[in-house]
């Protein structure tokens, strides 16, 4: 998560979150270990908690703190020492919620196939696979054959016909969103 993020979440929660009690754990040592699309979803995820401890006797607060924050299998981790039912169920809701939410940007996603598994929406989804496939039609250590037993020949021929990446990436977005996109056949897409 960036710098500021973190800043604006420790400056509010930052006395309920303590994580300098667990200064051998991650949060301590490494800070939020996921992007910033979480944002939100974290914000109302410790308003929750602050409510749910304002209700507790002091002991209670006092015994809470945060250890690790991180996304693992594609999905948020919120790992915490002296919890209680009721922000145990809080914390599970809101992992519930980061199998929905894109990491990077905070719109509706879901858990994407690739090299890496993490939620993405379909723009951020889209970019990461057309970026994918352009280092691919570019690596001058696969050969030719290779390329076109991947690709039709035609997709092939359509590749080299954009010189320019830029442009290339442009139809290759617009093609595997109308193809594959979340308003799939919509002929839009292709002019
Ligand atoms: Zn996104």
């Amino acid at each position: 998560m960036s710098p500021e993020n973190e800043k604006k979440i420790n400056e509010k929660f930052g006395y309920i979150i303590r994580s300098d009690k667990s200064p051998q754990h991650g949060l301590h040592m490494f800070g939020f270990e996921c992007g910033d699309g979480w944002f939100d979803l974290l914000w109302t995820l410790l308003t929750e908690i602050e409510k749910s401890l304002a209700a507790e006797p002091k002991e209670v607060v006092d015994n809470f703190s945060v250890v690790q924050v991180k996304e693992k299998y594609g999905t948020l981790r919120f790992y915490c020492n002296g919890t209680t039912d009721a922000i145990d169920s809080l914390i599970s809701a809101a992992e519930d919620v980061s199998e929905k939410t894109c990491e990077a940007c905070g719109q509706p996603g879901e858990i994407r196939p690739g090299g890496w598994i993490s939620v993405q929406c379909w723009d951020h989804y889209v970019s990461i696979l057309v970026n994918n496939i352009i280092s691919y039609c570019v690596d001058k250590e696969v050969s030719e054959e290779e390329k076109f037993s991947k690709f039709s020949g035609n997709s092939m021929g359509m590749f080299a016909a954009y010189k320019d990446q830029e442009e290339m990436k442009k139809y290759l977005t617009k093609q595997l969103s109308f193809h594959f996109g979340p308003k799939k056949g919509d002929r839009e897409c292709l002019k």
